[in-house]
C-alpha cells in the first residue's frame, strides 16, 4: 500500500482544495482544540443528547470549563451512536474512516473493535495530528490515518468489513463517494453515516442551512439525494434514525459557552423550522 502525499494527487478539484484549505487554517478554532483536550479525543462534529443543567449553574470561574467538558461528552456520546449502528466487528476486522478529521472516532472504535482502522482525509494538517494521536495513544500499528481523498482511497477493493462518515458528505458528490464505497466493503459489510440533509419536504434549502453551506465551504445535501445515491450504489438501508431532536440540546449548549462560532443560531434555526435533519443512516453492501 504506498502512501500519497502529492497533494495535487489528493486535491482534484478547487472546490476540494477550498475544503482542505479550511481544515488546514482553521486548526486552532476554541471549539475543536478545548474540547479535545479533556481526554484527548478529537472531534470535529456535534453531540446528541440530553444536557446536565447543572454546568450552567455553580461558581462563575468555572462554568466555562463545565460547559466544555459537557459539550465533549455530547459529543463523544455522538459517535457511540454511529460506532453502535456498525453491528458485529470482529477484531481481524478492517474499517474505513471517511474524512476522519482529528481522529477521535477512530480511536474509539479501536478501543472498542480491537480492530485496524483506516482513516483519510484530505487535510494534510490533520492527518499528521492525527498520527500522533495514535501515536500518543500506542495504537498507531492498528490506526492509521492518510492525506487521502475518499473518492478515490486507493484502499483494496473488497477490503472492509464496515466505513462511516461522520458529517463528511457533505463535501462530497454522493454518487462518488458511495461508489468508491459499495468498491471497498466486502458483500454484507456496512456503511454508516450520520449527517445534516436538507429537508425535500419544505422545499429548496432554506435560508438558515445556506448560511451553513457558507460557514463551512460545503453543500448540504437534500434526504432524497442520499437514498437515490444509496440505491444507485448497491447500499441497501437497514436503518435510518432521526437524530434532530437529540441534537438540539447541544446547539442550546454551545450557544451559551464561550466556544460558540456565531453558526449557533443557523443550526438551531434550520432544525427548529424543519428545514434541516440531523440522520443516521446504515446501509449494507449487496
Ligand atoms: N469525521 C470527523 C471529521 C468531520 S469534519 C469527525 O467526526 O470528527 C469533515 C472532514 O471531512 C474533514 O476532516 C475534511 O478534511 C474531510 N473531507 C472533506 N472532503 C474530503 C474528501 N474528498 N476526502 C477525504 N476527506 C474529506
Amino acid at each position: 500500500m504506498t502512501t500519497t502525499t502529492n497533494p495535487a494527487d489528493v486535491l482534484r478539484t478547487t472546490f476540494q482544495k477550498s475544503v482542505a484549505n479550511y481544515w488546514n487554517t482553521n486548526q486552532n478554532d476554541p471549539v475543536n482544540l478545548r474540547l479535545g483536550e479533556v481526554d484527548g479525543l478529537y472531534h470535529h462534529h456535534y453531540g446528541l443528547g440530553p444536557y446536565d443543567p447543572s454546568v450552567l449553574e455553580g461558581p462563575e470561574e468555572t462554568r466555562n470549563e463545565r460547559i466544555i467538558e459537557e459539550l465533549h461528552r455530547l459529543e463523544t456520546a455522538q459517535a457511540e451512536v454511529l460506532l453502535d449502528a456498525l453491528g458485529a466487528i470482529a477484531p481481524t476486522d478492517r474499517l474505513l474512516d471517511a474524512g476522519s478529521g482529528r481522529g477521535g472516532s477512530s480511536i474509539m472504535a479501536n478501543q472498542r473493535f480491537g480492530c485496524e482502522i483506516d482513516g483519510v482525509s484530505i487535510s494534510e494538517y490533520q492527518v499528521g495530528f492525527a498520527n500522533e494521536q495514535a501515536q500518543l495513544r500506542g495504537v498507531a500499528d492498528k490506526v492509521r490515518f492518510h492525506f487521502r481523498n475518499m473518492l478515490e482511497t486507493g484502499l483494496e477493493t473488497g477490503s472492509r468489513r464496515a466505513i462511516w462518515t461522520n458529517e463528511t458528505t457533505m463535501y462530497v458528490d454522493l454518487d462518488e463517494a458511495f461508489g468508491e464505497f459499495a468498491r471497498l466493503l466486502e458483500f454484507g459489510g456496512r456503511y454508516v453515516c450520520i449527517t445534516g440533509c436538507s429537508n425535500d419536504v419544505t422545499g429548496l434549502r432554506s435560508k438558515a442551512v445556506s448560511r451553513i453551506d457558507e460557514h463551512y465551504i460545503c453543500n448540504i445535501h437534500p434526504r432524497s439525494a442520499y437514498f437515490k445515491a444509496l440505491a444507485n450504489n448497491g447500499l441497501v438501508p437497514i436503518s435510518v434514525v432521526d437524530l434532530t431532536a437529540d441534537t438540539i440540546p447541544y446547539w442550546e449548549l454551545r450557544a451559551q459557552s464561550s466556544v460558540a462560532t456565531g453558526i449557533e443560531d443557523p443550526f438551531l434555526t434550520a432544525y427548529k423550522e424543519g428545514s434541516f435533519h440531523y440522520l443516521l443512516i446504515a446501509a449494507d453492501r449487496i
